[in-house]
């Protein structure tokens, strides 16, 4: 699938791909590449212009912060302040797919418009191996939000980010399909001893719990900004309805276990299969000729809570 109907700008994640993707990012130039969860938009955390580069391809809305990503735990310390439980949190989770939203330091050098003015700043380390590389051989701190048009549905491969954002950006490293599927869950922990999960995703609440006891939610988001959680976001242009049982006329549906539909996001009715296709359907069922979809219902359990999240708000 990758490479030779994509343009110019797409190349394989190898060494030279990576070298080139490394001194575009050095001289401040957004380049997409591959993570664990979905394709992100790189640029430098401490560039300005970079960091502005990437909203503006996106047309990503300035409220919205950005989460960094960080080649380890020793980076990490050097941005945000880290207590016993989010040390407990970066050393059982990381590298992987869980952001921590900590207190910023105060003389991190980050971009302001990263963290959207904010005191806290958002990290991940990711464990994807093309990521990685980028970020040993750049030794800077990489913002990436996902690689689409803001609003959109999420990249999982080379040729969705081509064309949600081609035209738009100078490379897009190809190194295939993404894993996990969905965005990093995003865990806030308060300065009170408290904890909040701002995202569902690939890390379970309940993963978190057993570290840290049980979240606490604050009333009305006290305490937390949690900007960016759009009820709208996701989304595949067309109406999507939820626990459908058949496909109207008119739907292309997306199916689970039993319920085939035109995608099936996993025959066998496994949740880890259905979140790392999830976009995958989406930009199918975007792309298909009819003008609605429908979308089988998924159970709300573990990873079902991450993905019934995303469906709700790609429904909105
Ligand atoms: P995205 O980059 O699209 O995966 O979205 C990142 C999300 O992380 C944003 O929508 C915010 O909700 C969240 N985020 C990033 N930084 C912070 C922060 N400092 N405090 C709270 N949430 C944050
Ligand atoms: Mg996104």
């Amino acid at each position: 699938m990758s490479g030779k109907h994509l343009g110019p700008h797409v190349r394989p994640a190898d060494a030279a791909g990576v070298a080139q993707a490394a001194s575009l990012l050095s001289a401040g130039t957004p380049v997409a590449l591959p993570t664990e969860t979905v394709y992100g938009l790189a640029a430098r955390a401490d560039s300005p212009e970079a960091v502005a580069a990437i909203y503006a391809a996106k047309d990503r809305p300035s409220f919205n912060p950005l989460i960094v990503h960080v080649a380890d735990l020793a980076q990490a310390e050097t941005l945000a302040q880290f207590d016993v439980r989010a040390r407990l949190l970066a050393t059982k989770f990381w590298p992987g797919a869980l952001t921590l939203v900590l207190p910023l330091k105060s003389d991190a050098r980050i971009a302001p418009a990263v963290t959207a003015g904010l005191a806290t700043i958002a990290l991940r380390c990711p464990a994807h191996p093309v990521m990685r590389a980028v970020l040993a051989a750049t030794r800077l701190p990489l913002a990436a939000p996902s690689a689409n048009r803001s609003g959109g549905v999420s990249p999982t491969s080379a040729a969705h980010v081509a064309t949600s954002l081609g035209g738009r950006i100078e490379l897009v490293l190809d190194g295939g399909e993404c894993s996990a599927g969905l965005e990093s869950t995003i865990i806030a922990l308060r300065g009170d001893g408290t904890w909040q999960q701002l995202r569902p995703g690939p890390i379970t609440r309940d993963q978190i719990a057993d570290l840290l006891g049980p979240e606490s939610v604050a009333e009305g988001n006290a305490g937390i900004e949690a900007p960016g959680q759009l009820a709208s976001h996701y989304s595949p242009g067309k109406p999507l309805r939820l626990n459908a049982r058949e496909a109207e006329p008119d739907e292309f549906l997306l199916g689970f276990g039993p319920l085939a539909g035109d995608y099936n996001l996993s025959p066998s009715g496994d949740l880890a299969e259905a979140a790392g296709r999830l976009y995958a359907g989406l930009h199918q069922a975007a792309a298909a000729p009819q003008p609605r979809i429908a979308v089988a219902a998924l159970p709300e359990t573990g990873l079902g809570a991450a993905i019934n999240d995303r469906l709700r708000r790609a429904a909105a």
